[in-house]
């Protein structure tokens, strides 16, 4: 496993996304992933997997201690009083003492970031959660949550993958020393039939998907979780950092950061090929 290394926290660059995922099914990703060499799980309070979530890591042949587990408040949850009951819910169905990353799942209109942060930096001294980030906030309201409280926010988990640009989300993580973690790190299915990535990794006998994690993999600071159900899913996701990607290569890629249009460029010939006119 490779591992991301910001704010003090020790992050491995890929997860497993659990977003979606519920029942047996959900357990038994969880279960194989770990069994496979994850060890990074991603659930949230509003994911209403929790229970599934912990049961997968309880059943895995891995010690609790080695896994990265990481849940977020979800936006009910966000003033300073709920935040502690929520964070118990959440230990409490995931059958763990703490969690290893809590992030505030989206900012508020209302709630104050500080606020929010505050009262998951007290569950931190309090050794509920080892380390706190954000999730869904934009490069200035990250230097600002950040601006606003002493402890150090390890991430900003954020919609990307080739057809989003978060140059400007990169570059605060950078200055602030936290991770990107990258989710929807797929478009959700969306680079599964891209031309230009399956054409990078054909070279490499890897499918559009592991190119695209390896692209997101390879910069700097940056984690993906993607979510994947069936065994084949899993283990070919983990797949896809057992190869490199050349700075050409990954150059081309950068080229498809634009937007709908790039994308709808990029997925013409395939959709050409299933849609014949
Ligand atoms: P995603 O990871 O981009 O894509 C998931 C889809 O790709 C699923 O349909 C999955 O199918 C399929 N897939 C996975 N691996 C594949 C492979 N190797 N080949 C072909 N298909 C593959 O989408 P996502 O679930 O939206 O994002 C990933 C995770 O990010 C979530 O699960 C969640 O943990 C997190 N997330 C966070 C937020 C937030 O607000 N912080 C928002 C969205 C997501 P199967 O399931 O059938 O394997």
């Amino acid at each position: 496993m490779e591992y991301v290394e910001r704010g003090g926290a020790r992050i491995p660059a890929l997860g497993l996304g659990t977003w979606q995922n519920t029942g047996d099914a959900c357990v038994e990703a969880v279960e194989t992933a770990l069994n496979l060499g994850y060890r990074h799980v991603d659930t949230a309070r509003a994911y209403d997997n929790e229970r599934e979530v912990g049961r997968g890591v309880a059943r895995a042949d891995v010690h609790r201690d080695d896994v990265f587990l990481t849940t977020k408040v979800w936006r009910s949850d966000l003033a300073a009083d709920d935040v502690r009951p929520a964070v118990e819910d959440s230990l409490d169905a995931l059958g763990t003492d703490y969690v290893d990353l809590l992030l505030a799942h989206w900012p508020h209109p209302r709630v104050p970031a500080e606020e929010t942060l505050t009262a998951m930096a007290e569950l931190r001294d309090d050794g509920l959660v080892e380390h706190v980030g954000v999730s869904n906030y934009t490069a200035t309201q990250l230097r600002d949550a950040q601006r606003a409280v002493d402890v150090p926010l390890v991430c900003d988990q954020v919609l990307y993958h080739p057809y989003k640009d978060q140059t400007a989300v990169r570059a605060a993580c950078d200055d602030l020393d936290a991770a990107l973690t990258a989710y929807s790190p797929l478009a959700r299915g969306s680079v599964l039939d891209d031309d230009l990535l399956a054409d990078v990794g054909r070279r490499y006998d890897k499918s559009a998907a592991q190119v695209a994690l390896r692209w997101l993999t390879r910069q700097d600071g940056v984690v993906a979780v993607p979510k994947a159900t069936s065994r084949e899913h899993v283990e070919a996701n983990l797949e896809a950092l057992d190869f490199e990607l050349t700075d050409e290569e990954a150059a081309r890629i950068d080229d498809h950061t634009g937007g709908l249009g790039v994308r709808l460029r990029n997925r013409l010939p395939a959709l050409m090929r299933r849609f014949p006119l």
